[in-house]
C-alpha cells in the first residue's frame, strides 16, 4: 500500500493584494504563506523604527506592522516609508490603529497613503454611537487610497457590547453554551460582521483579511477552524501574547502547524515576547522555520544534524552545526538575490558513522564527522557521493569553503557543472 504525503490541503480563500511602489505581496488564494511581524520601537523615533523595519525585512519578513497610536506616530510613518525606500527596502508597511484611528488617517492623510494596509481592531474603534461611525471613517479611508484592511479582532480587546448581546441570546437558549463556545462565536462574528459591513460601505471584498487572535492553543484551532468554514477572506494567523522564548516558540509552532495543515492561514505571525536583549528579527526566523518544517516554503538552506550522544563526547560537531547554520543565515540577504533557490539547499553535519554517511547522501551536502574513538577524518559527501575526506584542526574552515563553492557553482551558473 503506498503511504500518502501529508501536504497541507489548500482551503481556498479569496486572493488579496498588498503593494508598495513595485512590490506587489499576494496574499490567500494559490499564495504562498506569507510572514510578517510588528516592530517595538517607538513608531514616532522614525529613524529607529526604519531601522528595525529594515532588520525585520532582511530577516524574511514580507510585511511589516507598526504602531500608529499618536499624531506624531503617524506623522512619523511617510518619513520612516522614504528612510526605507532610500534604503531599497520595499517591505510594504501595516498600520496598526486602536481607539483614534480614524482621526489619525483622517487627518495625516501623508500617513494613510504611506501606509500600504490598515489593521482595524472592531473592538477598539469606539462605543455605542460612536462605534459605526469611527469604524465607517477608517474604511473610508482604506477606499479613497486604495488599501486593503485587515478586521483584526483579539480576545483581550473583544467588542463588549456584541460580548454582552451574545451572553443574553445565550441565556435565553434551552440549552445555554458554555462560556467558551460564546466567547468563540464573539470573537467570528465580530470579525466577519465588520468584514461585512465594510464591504457594505465600498470596501472592495478582495481587500479584506481576517484574523481572530486569542492566546491558548486549543482555542486557536477551534476558533479558526470555524472562521474558516464560515468565510472565504484570507486570514491572518498568530496566537496573540505567546509568550517568550521556548515556550512563545513552541506555542506558536504547535497553534500555527495544526492549521496550516489544515490549509488554513494565509499570513501568519509568531507574537513573541523578546528576551532581554534579543533581536526582535527572532518572530521572524521561528514563522520562517515553521513554514520551513511544514514544507509549505523555504527561506534558507537547512542545516540537518544529528541530536549527539555518547559516540560524540566531544563539542565538535555542535560548534561545526552551529557555524554552518549562522554562516548559511548570515549569507541569505546576499545570497537570495545572488543565487536563486539556494533557500532549498539542504546541508547535514552529523556527529559519527552510525546515521552520519546515510544522512549526508540525503542532504546536497554532508560531512559525518569521527565520533569518539573512530579515526580523526571526517568524509564529505556531495549530491550523494563521497567526494572527500577533511582531517586535522581545519574541518570547519574546509567544510564553510565547500559549501561556499557548491551554492556557487549550483546556484550562481546554473549551467555549469559542478566541479569541486
Ligand atoms: S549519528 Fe552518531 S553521534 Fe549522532 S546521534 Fe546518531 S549515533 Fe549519536
Amino acid at each position: 500500500m503506498e503511504i500518502e504525503t501529508a501536504l497541507a490541503k489548500g482551503r481556498r480563500s479569496r486572493q488579496a493584494r498588498v503593494v508598495w511602489g513595485e512590490r506587489v505581496i499576494t496574499v490567500g488564494g494559490d499564495a504562498p504563506v506569507r510572514v510578517q511581524s510588528m516592530t517595538n520601537t517607538d513608531t514616532a523615533d522614525a529613524i529607529g523604527t526604519a531601522i528595525q523595519v529594515k532588520e525585520l525585512a532582511l530577516a524574511g519578513s514580507e510585511m511589516v506592522r507598526l504602531t500608529v497610536n499618536t499624531p506624531e506616530a503617524a506623522q512619523a510613518v511617510p518619513y520612516i516609508r522614504e528612510q526605507l525606500d532610500r534604503m531599497g527596502i520595499d517591505v510594504p508597511l501595516i498600520g496598526d490603529f486602536h481607539y483614534n484611528g480614524h482621526r489619525l488617517l483622517t487627518d495625516i492623510p501623508a500617513c494613510a497613503q504611506a501606509l500600504s494596509k490598515y489593521r482595524i481592531n472592531p473592538g477598539n474603534v469606539g462605543k455605542g454611537d460612536k462605534h459605526d461611525k469611527q469604524f465607517g471613517l477608517m474604511i473610508e479611508a482604506a477606499v479613497r487610497w486604495d488599501k486593503p484592511v485587515r478586521i483584526g479582532v483579539n480576545w483581550g480587546s473583544l467588542d463588549q457590547e456584541l460580548l454582552a448581546s451574545l451572553m443574553d441570546e445565550n441565556s435565553r437558549r434551552s440549552a445555554p453554551w458554555g462560556a467558551k463556545p460564546v466567547m468563540y462565536e464573539a470573537l467570528i462574528s465580530s470579525a466577519i460582521e465588520s468584514a461585512e459591513r465594510a464591504v457594505e460601505m465600498g470596501m472592495n471584498r478582495n481587500q479584506v483579511l481576517l484574523s481572530c487572535k486569542v492566546s491558548g492553543v486549543q482555542d486557536l484551532v477551534s476558533v479558526y477552524r470555524e472562521l474558516a468554514r464560515r468565510c472565504d477572506y484570507p486570514l491572518h494567523l498568530g496566537l496573540t501574547e505567546a509568550g517568550m522564548g521556548t515556550k512563545g516558540a513552541v506555542a506558536s509552532a504547535t497553534a500555527l502547524a495544526i492549521l496550516l495543515q489544515e490549509g488554513i492561514g494565509d499570513t501568519i505571525r509568531v507574537s513573541l515576547t523578546p528576551q532581554p536583549g534579543e533581536s526582535r528579527t527572532q518572530e521572524v526566523v521561528i514563522a520562517c522555520e515553521i513554514l520551513q518544517a511544514l514544507e509549505l516554503r523555504s527561506f534558507v538552506p537547512s542545516v540537518t544534524a544529528c541530536p549527539g550522544c555518547g559516540r560524540t563526547t566531544s563539542t565538535v560537531f555542535q560548534e561545526l552545526t552551529k557555524q554552518i547554520e549562522d554562516f548559511l543565515r548570515a549569507q541569505m540577504p546576499l545570497w537570495r538575490k545572488k543565487y536563486p533557490g539556494v533557500e532549498k539547499l539542504k546541508v547535514a553535519v552529523m556527529g559519527c558513522i552510525v546515521n552520519g554517511p546515510g544522512e549526508s547522501k540525503q542532504a546536497d551536502i554532508g560531512i559525518s564527522l569521527p565520533g569518539t574513538g573512530e579515526a580523526p577524518a571526517a568524509p564529505v559527501f556531495i549530491d550523494g557521493e563521497k567526494r572527500m575526506t577533511l582531517r586535522g584542526e581545519g574541518i570547519a574552515q574546509e567544510f564553510q569553503k565547500i559549501v561556499e563553492n557548491y551554492v556557487e557553482t549550483r546556484f550562481g551558473t546554473p549551467v555549469a557543472a559542478i566541479a569541486l
